[in-house]
């Protein structure tokens, strides 16, 4: 077992529900190896700036219900520069912090592995973030939350377009990844789903509309905003013309994604990270992500997480083709 006396504990990126878990559990897990506990505010900017504050059990309760995180998050573009780090890590050593848990995606984990590896310092990363897409975890923390909304606003989004028989395109958030499109889309019973892993959709969206022109009914197209072929409202002004019969609407969910209550599945996750990212660095892991595969907790090198893809399943490709005819 190593010797850890004091670690710190921050949130990077996008915020994601479920963060707030994930630090009380972390928090609470160090207390209970009698471990000191430092919060670092604000992600990487609040370690170069050494905003640092020490937390309590008490500090962490009546937090495990609420969206966002109590830390704060920031994107620090002065933690991709050497200096930058070098203050950072500064800061680690002026508060004698023995290890970091950085609760984030894979641009924080980017970070904390070039941290660790110039400077020694043991980190471990919670998968935190609502688009899923990092490989060495089959569900990121945020990610069932932000599902649950997406399909709370389409399914009411169905309600009115079915009343006016229209054609709905819907954006959903996944710059560079679309698990949120997909699952959303099938749990919503979207007719397209449009996302950036597969190519060349518009083929399959207008045939779509064509088939859907016979019999004027309307439709839900779920479209990830980081789509080849553009955003939902780029994507409507382009099929509008083509298919003027339909009264084609677009919206954007956007921010309330992020936000709102995590979900059950979203709370336990987090706590089961945050317990065993503590007794990973206890157990004198230095580099690597804390994760959950086929029910069981695992560790992956944070490099690995970081350098491999995960792609949506093909078997969810799949589903989704089945059920849209
Ligand atoms: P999300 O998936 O929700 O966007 P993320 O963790 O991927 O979360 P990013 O903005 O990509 O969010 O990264 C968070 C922070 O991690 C960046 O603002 C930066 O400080 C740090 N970071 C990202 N990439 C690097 C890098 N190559 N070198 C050093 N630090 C990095």
């Amino acid at each position: 077992m190593a010797k850890i006396n004091r670690i710190g504990v921050l949130t990077s990126g996008g915020d994601a529900p479920g963060m707030n878990a994930a630090i009380r559990a972390v928090t609470r897990t160090a207390i209970y190896n009698n471990i000191e506990v430092y919060g670092i505010n604000r992600g990487y900017e609040g370690m170069i700036e050494g905003d640092f504050v020490k937390l309590q059990s008490k500090d962490v309760s009546g937090i495990i219900q609420k969206g966002g995180t109590i830390l704060k998050t920031a994107r620090s573009a002065r933690f991709r520069t050497p200096e930058g780090r070098q203050e950072a890590y500064e800061n680690l050593t002026k508060f004698e912090l023995d290890g970091i848990v950085v609760i984030g995606g894979d641009g924080s984990f980017t970070g904390a592995s070039i941290l660790s590896q110039e400077f020694g310092i043991p980190v471990v990363g919670i998968p935190g973030t609502i688009d899923n897409d990092l490989y060495g975890t089959d569900y990121t923390i945020g990610y069932d939350t932000c599902l649950n909304t997406v399909v709370d606003a389409v399914d009411k989004i169905r309600d009115t377009a079915s009343s006016h028989n229209r054609i709905f395109f819907v954006e959903v958030m996944g710059r560079d990844a679309g698990f949120v499109a997909l699952e959303g889309g099938i749990a919503t019973g979207a007719e397209v789903i449009m996302i950036p892993e597969v190519k060349n959709q518009m083929v399959e969206l207008r045939q779509f509309l064509s088939e859907r022109a016979k019999s004027n009914r309307s439709s839900i197209i779920v479209v990830a905003e980081g789509d080849d072929e553009g955003s939902a409202i780029e994507i409507a002004a382009r099929v509008q013309p083509e298919f003027p019969q339909f009264d084609i609407r677009v919206t954007i969910l956007g921010h309330i994604q992020r936000g709102g209550s995590p979900s059950c599945y979203d709370r336990v996750s987090a706590s089961r990270l945050g317990v065993a990212a503590v007794e990973a660095l206890l157990d004198d892991q230095k580099s690597i992500m804390v994760g959950i595969v086929h029910g069981q907790v695992v560790h992956v090198p944070l490099s690995k997480t970081v350098k491999t893809h995960k792609g949506v399943p093909k078997n969810l490709l799949d589903v989704a083709h089945v059920l849209a005819i």
